[in-house]
C-alpha cells in the first residue's frame, strides 16, 4: 500500500481538494503506473460540474494520460515494468463479442462506474472506498487493468504521448475509423478544442478536401488552420449554412459533431450533404433533446452514427498513432496551450470552462 496526495472531487459543482489517499498494490491483471502527464479534459470538468452526472464520490478524476509502468500483477505478460505506457480509459476483457470483432470500445465487461474491472477500487481514505473515474490520471500513481495500459515507443515525450489516450483516439479516430472517409471526401469539424482540433488532423490523414474548421473561438480557428484546416466558419456567423453549404458545394461528405451541444448537432445535421455521414463526437449535457426530420435521413441517404473513443481498437492504435506523432504526421505540441502542475489542476479546470485551452496538460 502506498500514501499519495491526489485531487479529489467530493462535491458536485466545488473543485477539487488535493487530499491524502491510499493506493493499493495492482492485483493479478492489474498495472501501477506512475503517471508522467494527464490531460485537462471536457469529461472531467463535466463529472466537476454534474453536466454527466452518475458518478460516486468521492473520486479521482482524470481520463487522459501516460506515464511509466511501476509494478504488474502476476497474470499480466503483455506490459512490462519500465515501458512508456498510454492509458485507455476503455479497459476490455478481450473476449466478448465486441472484443473480438475489433470493437472493444463497446465492451460490456470493462469496468463498472467507478470501479476497476473487478468491481473493487484500489483508491481509499480512512478506510473508505474512493471511486476511480476511469483510469483516475490524476493520481500520481494510479493502477489499471492491463488492457488499459498501452506500451509505446520510447522515443516519444511521454508528456505529449498523455493525449494520444484521449484527445487524439476521440478526434482522429472519429474520422479515420468511425466516419469511413476517403480521400478527397468534403468534411467540416464542429468544435475545435482538444478532439476537434484531432478530428481536423483525422481529415488530413485521409486526405480529405475541403476541410473546414466550424468554431465560435478564432484562436482555436486559427489553430485548426495551422492544424491543416483548409476553411473556417464562425458557428455564430448569421450565414454560417450558407457558407458551410457554399465551400462544401451543397453539403459535407462527413460532418464531425465534436463539441457536445445540442445546438451544434442541428447545424452539422443540416450541414451533412446528400449520401453523407454525420458522426457524433460529443456529449451532449444530460437530459438534452433534439428533433430533426427523419425524411433528411431517408431521401439523402443520410447516416447518423456515434463515435465513442474514436471507435478505436486502444492496443493496435495507439502504437500507430505514437507513430504518426513521432514522424510528424500528427502534431501534439500545437495543441498545448497550457502545461500545470497538479496544485493548479482548478486554475486548469477554470481556463478549460472559460474556453481558453485548446488542450491543459498536468505535469507531475
Ligand atoms: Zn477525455
Ligand atoms: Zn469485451
Amino acid at each position: 500500500m502506498r500514501t499519495l496526495s491526489a485531487p479529489l472531487l467530493t462535491k458536485i459543482g466545488a473543485g477539487l481538494e488535493i487530499t491524502e489517499l491510499t493506493l493499493d498494490p495492482p492485483k493479478a491483471e492489474e498495472v501501477l503506473v506512475k503517471m508522467t502527464a494527464s490531460g485537462v479534459c471536457h469529461s472531467c470538468l463535466h463529472a466537476m460540474d454534474g453536466t454527466h452526472g452518475g458518478m460516486p464520490l468521492p473520486l479521482v478524476l482524470g481520463d487522459e494520460g501516460a506515464g511509466v509502468v511501476e509494478e504488474v500483477g502476476s497474470s499480466v505478460n503483455e506490459v512490462k515494468v519500465g515501458d512508456h505506457v498510454v492509458i485507455s480509459w476503455a479497459p476490455n476483457c478481450g473476449r466478448c463479442k465486441f472484443c473480438v470483432s475489433g470493437r472493444p470500445v463497446l465492451c460490456h465487461r470493462g469496468a463498472p462506474a467507478g470501479h476497476l474491472p473487478d468491481g473493487s477500487t484500489r483508491f481509499h481514505r480512512g478506510g473508505r472506498p474512493v471511486y476511480h473515474f476511469g483510469p483516475a490520471t490524476y493520481s500520481p500513481y494510479t493502477v489499471v487493468h492491463s488492457s488499459a495500459a498501452i506500451p509505446i515507443r520510447r522515443d516519444l515525450p511521454l508528456d505529449l504521448a498523455a493525449m494520444i489516450g484521449c484527445a487524439v483516439a476521440t478526434g482522429v479516430g472519429a474520422v479515420v475509423n468511425t466516419s469511413g472517409a476517403r480521400l478527397g471526401d468534403s468534411i467540416a469539424v464542429f468544435g475545435c478544442g482538444g478532439v476537434g482540433l484531432n478530428a481536423v488532423q483525422g481529415a488530413s490523414l485521409v486526405g480529405a478536401h475541403p476541410v473546414v474548421a466550424v468554431d465560435l473561438n478564432d484562436d482555436r480557428l486559427d489553430l485548426a488552420s495551422q492544424l491543416g484546416a483548409t476553411h473556417r466558419v464562425r458557428a455564430d456567423s448569421p450565414d454560417s449554412l450558407e457558407q458551410l453549404m457554399e465551400i462544401s458545394d451543397g453539403g459535407f461528405d462527413v460532418t464531425i459533431l465534436a463539441v457536445g451541444a445540442t445546438r451544434a448537432f442541428d447545424q452539422a445535421w443540416e450541414a451533412t450533404g446528400r449520401g453523407g455521414t454525420c458522426v457524433i463526437v460529443g456529449r451532449t449535457p444530460d437530459g438534452e433533446r433534439t428533433e430533426f426530420n427523419p425524411q433528411t435521413i431517408h431521401t439523402g441517404e443520410r447516416r447518423l452514427v456515434g463515435s465513442i473513443y474514436g471507435s478505436v481498437r486502444p492496443s493496435l492504435d495507439f502504437p500507430k498513432f505514437a507513430d504518426l506523432v513521432a514522424e510528424g504526421a500528427l502534431e501534439l505540441e500545437a495543441m498545448v496551450t497550457n502545461r500545470y502542475a497538479i496544485e493548479q489542476i482548478n486554475e486548469a479546470f477554470a481556463d478549460l470552462a472559460g474556453g481558453r485551452l485548446a488542450r491543459g496538460l498536468i505535469v507531475f
